[in-house]
């Protein structure tokens, strides 16, 4: 049996949807975007048309109402394409939205997360600084309460989507010295409020249709009804986000895989070498063997912990403690290891392209370069084996 008998109507009409969008429209643009280094403005609004930047959101929050799982279709749909457009979307939904939709005050449900899941308002989430990456509680952008706002002050760094998005999510801290429990908290920070910036965008090895930037805040005062959840606990806001974001990456990996298991298997049955298709080569079976294998397992992987979150629903106060550990412990799982197999499934389908795989502009050559930053954003994968085996050390093994 496989998992596709458990999507339903919607969910198949939506994959096939993105299918085509991301074959007739990103294919055909995606190698220029890459070598220029742009935001792919022209298919993001086409995005926002198909309702792709709400596909988990309830519909009466402005979006398509298909849950984890059909948000992880639409990734891995993507992914076989393109890994920038999947790195827009997951900034945007698991990210920005996720803190909106679980810990945001009605009112800040109708202000900001409907023109959000409706694709009018790009968004972003900033949490990393210069001196605080994988040890993120030890922040110290400030937030001191003056009347009725918040002033931040600090820069943060990479934030994805940072120079497009109309709001983002920062995470500063109310107490330095209270770090995670309690000295941290979520506010929503929109584009063009004063004392806030965009500063150095960066240039990176991949990802290239990507905007990754640099936030400066100088004195911005930010009203205190944009605080998401409560004050001094931002960080629970950020690990939940996170813990969306880790599978929905888990099904950027697997589209990733599936598109390099086709180019290496479509070259490697024309490509001739000894008066033989290089797919006669039993080395050259065996890559591609490896990589369907890691395609079926993580398949399963995702969209089971699709369904499980979709199962929890969207309000942390009616999770139960085991529900909540097993949701972190199975995002860094599939974090990890979706991560850790498509660089080596790339790898190996580069491998399979010999020299061709090396040539700058060619698909496989830029999702090398595309999937390495899986391993590192989001949490790196030491971060995740670290959460895993402590969710062990507290429970032992646990299904
Ligand atoms: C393209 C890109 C996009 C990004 N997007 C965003 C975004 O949208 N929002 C955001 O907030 N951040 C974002 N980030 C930041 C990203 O999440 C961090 O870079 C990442 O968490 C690692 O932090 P760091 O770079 O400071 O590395 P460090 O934390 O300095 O780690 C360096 C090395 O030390 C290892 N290490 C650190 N601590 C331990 C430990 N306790 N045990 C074992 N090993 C350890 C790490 O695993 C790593 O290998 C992005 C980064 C990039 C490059």
């Amino acid at each position: 049996m496989t998992i596709d008998l458990a999507f339903t109507e919607e969910e198949i009409a939506l994959r096939e949807t993105v299918a085509r969008f991301a074959r007739e429209e990103i294919a055909p643009v995606v190698a220029e975007m890459d070598e220029k280094e742009e935001f792919p403005r022209k298919t993001v609004a086409r995005m926002k048309e198909l309702g792709l930047f709400g596909v988990p959101i309830p519909e009466e929050y402005g979006g398509l109402g298909l849950g984890k799982v059909g948000y992880c279709l639409a990734a891995e749909e993507l992914a076989k394409v393109d890994a920038s457009h999947v790195a827009i979307l997951g900034a945007h939904i698991s990210l920005g939205t996720t803190p909106l939709l679980y810990f945001g005050t009605e009112e800040q449900k109708q202000r900001f997360l409907i023109p959000a899941a409706r694709g009018e308002r790009l968004m972003g989430f900033s949490l990393t600084e210069p001196g605080s990456g994988s040890d993120s509680g030890s922040l110290v952008t400030e937030a001191k309460p003056e009347g009725d706002f918040w002033i931040l002050n600090g820069t943060k760094i990479y934030v994805t989507n940072g120079a497009e998005a109309d709001q983002i999510v920062v995470m500063a801290a109310n107490d330095v010295k209270r770090g995670p429990q309690g000295g941290i908290t979520a506010f929503l920070v929109e584009r063009g409020q004063k004392g806030f910036r965009v500063g150095r965008t960066e240039k990176k090895m991949g990802l290239h249709g990507t905007s990754t930037a640099e936030l400066v805040f100088e004195n911005c005062a930010v009203p205190k009804d944009q605080v998401i959840g409560e004050v001094g606990k931002g960080f629970v806001v950020a690990m939940t986000a996170l813990d969306v974001g880790r599978v929905s990456l888990g099904a950027g990996s697997l589209g990733g895989m599936q598109g390099a298991l086709q180019e290496a298997l479509t070259y490697a049955q024309n490509r001739m070498q000894f008066d033989l298709p290089i797919v006669e080569h039993q080395a050259v079976q065996f890559k591609l063997a490896n990589m369907a294998m890691h395609i079926h397992a993580l398949r399963g992987m995702v969209y089971q912990a699709a369904a499980f979150q979709d199962r929890m629903g969207y309000d942390p106060r009616k999770w139960t403690r085991s529900d909540r550990m097993k949701k972190t412990r199975d995002s860094a799982i599939i974090k990890c290891l979706a991560s850790e197999w498509a660089s080596q499934a790339i790898n190996d389908a580069l491998q399979i392209h010999g020299g061709l795989g090396y040539i700058r502009g060619t698909p496989i050559e830029r999702a090398y370069r595309d999937a390495r930053i899986s391993e590192i954003f989001e949490g790196t994968n030491e971060i995740q084996r670290i959460v895993v085996a402590r969710d062990l050390i507290a429970r032992g093994w646990v299904e």
